[in-house]
Protein backbone atom coordinates (compact mmCIF):
# COMPACT_ATOMS: atom_id res chain seq x y z
CA UNK A 1 0.00 0.00 0.00
CA UNK A 2 1.51 3.43 -0.96
CA UNK A 3 0.29 5.98 1.46
CA UNK A 4 -0.22 9.33 0.41
CA UNK A 5 1.64 11.15 3.07
CA UNK A 6 5.17 10.03 5.05
CA UNK A 7 3.86 7.28 7.64
CA UNK A 8 6.59 5.14 9.53
CA UNK A 9 6.33 1.05 8.17
CA UNK A 10 3.92 -0.76 10.02
CA UNK A 11 6.26 -1.98 12.99
CA UNK A 12 2.76 -4.09 14.61
CA UNK A 13 2.98 -4.93 18.03
CA UNK A 14 0.81 -4.78 21.35
CA UNK A 15 0.95 -1.33 21.66
CA UNK A 16 -0.04 -0.33 18.07
CA UNK A 17 -3.84 0.83 17.28
CA UNK A 18 -4.99 -1.90 15.10
CA UNK A 19 -6.93 -0.91 11.66
CA UNK A 20 -8.35 -3.83 9.64
CA UNK A 21 -9.77 -2.71 6.45
CA UNK A 22 -12.81 -5.65 5.36
CA UNK A 23 -13.00 -7.04 2.07
CA UNK A 24 -10.88 -3.91 -0.29
CA UNK A 25 -11.64 -6.72 -3.17
CA UNK A 26 -15.43 -6.45 -2.42
CA UNK A 27 -16.37 -3.26 -0.60
CA UNK A 28 -14.44 -0.56 -1.95
CA UNK A 29 -16.49 1.27 -4.50
CA UNK A 30 -16.15 4.99 -3.97
CA UNK A 31 -11.87 5.03 -2.21
CA UNK A 32 -12.53 3.38 0.61
CA UNK A 33 -8.89 3.03 1.24
CA UNK A 34 -8.98 6.93 1.75
CA UNK A 35 -10.37 6.33 5.44
CA UNK A 36 -8.06 3.69 6.52
CA UNK A 37 -5.53 6.37 5.52
CA UNK A 38 -7.23 9.26 7.18
CA UNK A 39 -7.35 7.33 10.55
CA UNK A 40 -3.91 6.19 10.07
CA UNK A 41 -2.49 9.61 9.88
CA UNK A 42 -4.35 11.35 12.12
CA UNK A 43 -3.38 8.56 14.79
CA UNK A 44 0.26 8.89 13.22
CA UNK A 45 0.33 12.62 13.86
CA UNK A 46 -1.09 12.31 17.19
CA UNK A 47 2.17 10.27 18.19
CA UNK A 48 0.29 6.93 18.34
CA UNK A 49 1.46 3.77 16.47
CA UNK A 50 -0.72 2.41 13.93
CA UNK A 51 -1.03 -0.81 11.98
CA UNK A 52 -3.42 -1.28 9.04
CA UNK A 53 -4.65 -4.80 8.19
CA UNK A 54 -6.36 -5.49 4.12
CA UNK A 55 -8.10 -8.65 4.76
CA UNK A 56 -9.29 -9.76 1.56
CA UNK A 57 -12.37 -11.89 1.52
CA UNK A 58 -10.91 -15.40 1.34
CA UNK A 59 -9.12 -14.60 4.40
CA UNK A 60 -10.45 -15.06 8.31
CA UNK A 61 -10.51 -11.79 9.98
CA UNK A 62 -8.44 -11.19 13.12
CA UNK A 63 -10.86 -10.41 16.05
CA UNK A 64 -7.82 -8.34 18.08
CA UNK A 65 -8.40 -5.27 16.60
CA UNK A 66 -9.41 -1.92 17.40
CA UNK A 67 -11.28 -0.64 14.41
CA UNK A 68 -12.89 -2.23 11.37
CA UNK A 69 -13.89 -0.41 8.18
CA UNK A 70 -16.49 -1.68 5.56
CA UNK A 71 -17.00 0.18 2.48
CA UNK A 72 -19.41 0.48 0.12
CA UNK A 73 -19.76 -1.97 -2.68
CA UNK A 74 -22.51 -3.18 -5.95
CA UNK A 75 -25.32 -5.32 -4.67
CA UNK A 76 -23.31 -8.79 -5.96
CA UNK A 77 -20.41 -7.67 -4.21
CA UNK A 78 -22.26 -6.71 -0.96
CA UNK A 79 -24.04 -9.84 -0.96
CA UNK A 80 -21.00 -12.05 -1.24
CA UNK A 81 -19.25 -9.73 0.88
CA UNK A 82 -21.95 -10.48 3.61
CA UNK A 83 -22.23 -14.25 3.35
CA UNK A 84 -18.45 -14.26 3.68
CA UNK A 85 -18.91 -12.25 6.97
CA UNK A 86 -21.63 -14.22 9.07
CA UNK A 87 -19.56 -17.64 7.47
CA UNK A 88 -16.34 -16.08 9.33
CA UNK A 89 -18.20 -14.82 12.43
CA UNK A 90 -15.05 -12.48 13.32
CA UNK A 91 -16.85 -9.67 13.06
CA UNK A 92 -19.38 -10.45 15.74
CA UNK A 93 -16.58 -11.32 17.99
CA UNK A 94 -14.60 -7.96 17.47
CA UNK A 95 -17.75 -6.31 18.32
CA UNK A 96 -18.68 -7.86 21.18
CA UNK A 97 -15.39 -7.16 22.67
CA UNK A 98 -15.83 -3.15 22.25
CA UNK A 99 -13.75 -3.02 19.01
CA UNK A 100 -15.01 -0.10 16.74
CA UNK A 101 -17.10 -0.94 13.94
CA UNK A 102 -17.34 1.57 10.65
CA UNK A 103 -19.90 0.78 7.87
CA UNK A 104 -20.18 3.24 4.60
CA UNK A 105 -23.25 2.67 2.54
CA UNK A 106 -22.98 -1.25 1.43
CA UNK A 107 -20.96 -1.71 4.85
CA UNK A 108 -23.65 -0.11 6.99
CA UNK A 109 -26.47 -2.03 5.13
CA UNK A 110 -24.99 -5.05 6.25
CA UNK A 111 -24.41 -4.43 9.75
CA UNK A 112 -28.18 -4.37 9.72
CA UNK A 113 -30.33 -7.27 10.03
CA UNK A 114 -31.32 -7.29 6.07
CA UNK A 115 -30.78 -5.55 2.83
CA UNK A 116 -31.89 -5.99 -0.73
CA UNK A 117 -29.35 -6.99 -3.40
CA UNK A 118 -30.15 -7.64 -7.04
CA UNK A 119 -34.01 -7.98 -6.24
CA UNK A 120 -33.26 -10.41 -3.27
CA UNK A 121 -33.53 -9.89 0.24
CA UNK A 122 -30.09 -11.02 1.98
CA UNK A 123 -29.35 -11.77 5.50
CA UNK A 124 -26.99 -9.21 7.22
CA UNK A 125 -24.95 -9.39 10.27
CA UNK A 126 -27.20 -7.95 12.70
CA UNK A 127 -25.17 -6.05 14.82
CA UNK A 128 -27.54 -3.04 14.39
CA UNK A 129 -31.19 -2.91 14.87
CA UNK A 130 -31.61 -1.86 11.15
CA UNK A 131 -32.74 -3.09 8.12
CA UNK A 132 -32.79 -1.92 4.40
CA UNK A 133 -35.25 -2.24 1.53
CA UNK A 134 -35.62 -0.87 -2.01
CA UNK A 135 -36.53 3.25 -2.66
CA UNK A 136 -38.42 4.35 -4.93
CA UNK A 137 -35.09 6.03 -6.78
CA UNK A 138 -31.33 5.85 -6.23
CA UNK A 139 -30.35 8.32 -4.03
CA UNK A 140 -27.57 10.14 -5.61
CA UNK A 141 -25.99 13.48 -4.33
CA UNK A 142 -24.59 15.39 -1.70
CA UNK A 143 -25.86 14.15 2.01
CA UNK A 144 -25.81 16.67 4.65
CA UNK A 145 -27.11 16.69 8.25
CA UNK A 146 -26.62 18.04 11.61
CA UNK A 147 -25.48 14.73 13.86
CA UNK A 148 -26.76 13.75 17.36
CA UNK A 149 -25.76 16.21 19.43
CA UNK A 150 -24.33 13.82 21.49
CA UNK A 151 -21.52 13.02 19.45
CA UNK A 152 -20.70 16.69 19.72
CA UNK A 153 -19.60 16.72 15.83
CA UNK A 154 -19.90 19.85 13.32
CA UNK A 155 -22.42 18.37 10.60
CA UNK A 156 -21.84 15.77 8.34
CA UNK A 157 -21.11 16.49 4.78
CA UNK A 158 -21.34 13.57 1.97
CA UNK A 159 -21.66 12.08 -1.31
CA UNK A 160 -24.05 9.46 -1.57
CA UNK A 161 -24.73 6.61 -4.28
CA UNK A 162 -27.52 4.22 -3.58
CA UNK A 163 -30.65 2.41 -3.87
CA UNK A 164 -31.65 1.13 -0.61
CA UNK A 165 -33.93 2.64 2.02
CA UNK A 166 -32.70 2.02 5.84
CA UNK A 167 -35.10 1.72 8.80
CA UNK A 168 -34.29 2.12 12.23
CA UNK A 169 -35.35 0.00 15.16
CA UNK A 170 -35.49 1.16 18.89
CA UNK A 171 -31.98 -0.24 19.30
CA UNK A 172 -29.66 2.33 17.03
CA UNK A 173 -29.88 5.73 17.39
CA UNK A 174 -29.53 8.01 13.95
CA UNK A 175 -26.14 9.65 12.93
CA UNK A 176 -27.94 12.72 11.37
CA UNK A 177 -31.14 14.77 10.77
CA UNK A 178 -30.84 15.27 6.83
CA UNK A 179 -30.76 18.69 5.37
CA UNK A 180 -30.06 17.37 2.51
CA UNK A 181 -30.01 14.55 0.25
CA UNK A 182 -31.92 10.83 1.18
CA UNK A 183 -29.34 8.95 3.81
CA UNK A 184 -32.31 6.85 5.89
CA UNK A 185 -35.26 7.67 4.32
CA UNK A 186 -35.13 11.34 3.65
CA UNK A 187 -35.73 12.10 7.61
CA UNK A 188 -32.53 10.66 9.14
CA UNK A 189 -29.29 9.33 8.04
CA UNK A 190 -26.58 6.57 9.37
CA UNK A 191 -26.86 4.73 12.69
CA UNK A 192 -24.69 4.21 15.56
CA UNK A 193 -25.09 2.32 18.88
CA UNK A 194 -22.20 2.14 21.17
CA UNK A 195 -18.69 1.83 19.12
CA UNK A 196 -20.79 0.76 16.16
CA UNK A 197 -21.08 3.24 13.36
CA UNK A 198 -22.43 3.59 10.36
CA UNK A 199 -23.18 6.14 7.36
CA UNK A 200 -24.74 6.88 3.49
CA UNK A 201 -22.03 9.10 3.58
CA UNK A 202 -19.01 8.19 0.77
CA UNK A 203 -16.24 10.47 0.00
CA UNK A 204 -14.30 8.83 1.25
CA UNK A 205 -16.48 10.32 4.22
CA UNK A 206 -13.95 10.08 6.95
CA UNK A 207 -11.81 12.92 4.34
CA UNK A 208 -14.60 14.46 4.53
CA UNK A 209 -15.45 14.67 8.35
CA UNK A 210 -12.40 14.47 9.82
CA UNK A 211 -13.84 14.69 13.13
CA UNK A 212 -15.89 11.52 12.44
CA UNK A 213 -12.52 10.17 12.40
CA UNK A 214 -11.38 11.54 15.64
CA UNK A 215 -14.74 10.32 17.16
CA UNK A 216 -13.63 6.86 15.85
CA UNK A 217 -9.47 7.26 17.28
CA UNK A 218 -11.58 8.46 20.71
CA UNK A 219 -13.63 5.39 20.78
CA UNK A 220 -10.91 3.05 19.88
CA UNK A 221 -8.59 4.41 22.32
CA UNK A 222 -10.31 5.51 25.11
CA UNK A 223 -9.02 9.35 25.09
CA UNK A 224 -11.66 12.19 26.11
CA UNK A 225 -9.68 14.54 23.80
CA UNK A 226 -7.19 14.45 20.70
CA UNK A 227 -4.55 17.09 20.42
CA UNK A 228 -5.95 19.28 17.24
CA UNK A 229 -4.46 19.40 13.95
CA UNK A 230 -3.89 21.51 10.86
CA UNK A 231 -7.48 21.09 9.19
CA UNK A 232 -6.67 23.69 6.30
CA UNK A 233 -7.31 21.19 3.93
CA UNK A 234 -10.84 19.04 4.97
CA UNK A 235 -11.94 23.06 6.22
CA UNK A 236 -11.69 24.10 2.20
CA UNK A 237 -13.41 21.24 1.31
CA UNK A 238 -15.86 21.47 3.16
CA UNK A 239 -16.60 25.13 2.38
CA UNK A 240 -16.26 24.09 -1.23
CA UNK A 241 -19.23 21.86 -0.88
CA UNK A 242 -20.99 23.98 1.22
CA UNK A 243 -21.03 26.68 -1.42
CA UNK A 244 -21.78 24.23 -4.12
CA UNK A 245 -24.83 23.53 -2.43
CA UNK A 246 -25.98 26.95 -2.01
CA UNK A 247 -25.42 27.92 -5.35
CA UNK A 248 -27.80 24.54 -6.29
CA UNK A 249 -30.35 25.99 -4.33
CA UNK A 250 -30.50 29.20 -5.84
N1 LIG B 1 -25.80 -1.84 -3.18
C1 LIG B 1 -26.26 -0.91 -2.18
C2 LIG B 1 -27.39 -0.01 -2.67
O1 LIG B 1 -27.45 0.34 -3.82
C3 LIG B 1 -25.12 -0.06 -1.63
C4 LIG B 1 -24.52 0.82 -2.69
C5 LIG B 1 -23.25 1.48 -2.27
O2 LIG B 1 -22.52 0.98 -1.42
N2 LIG B 1 -22.96 2.60 -2.88
O3 LIG B 1 -28.23 0.36 -1.89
Amino acid sequence: TEAAYPMPPSPGGESSLRIVWIYPDLLSTYGDRGNMLILARRAYLRGMPVETIEVRSDQPLPISADIYLLGGGEDGPQALGAQRLIADGGLRRAAQQGSVVFGVCAGYQLLGGSFFAKGAKCAGLDLLDLHSDRGPSRAVGELAGAIDPRLGLPPLSGFENHGGRTHLGSGVSPLARVSTGIGNDGATEGAWRGKLLGTYSHGPALARNPALADLLLRWATGAHQLPPLDETWSDRLRAERTAALAATRQ
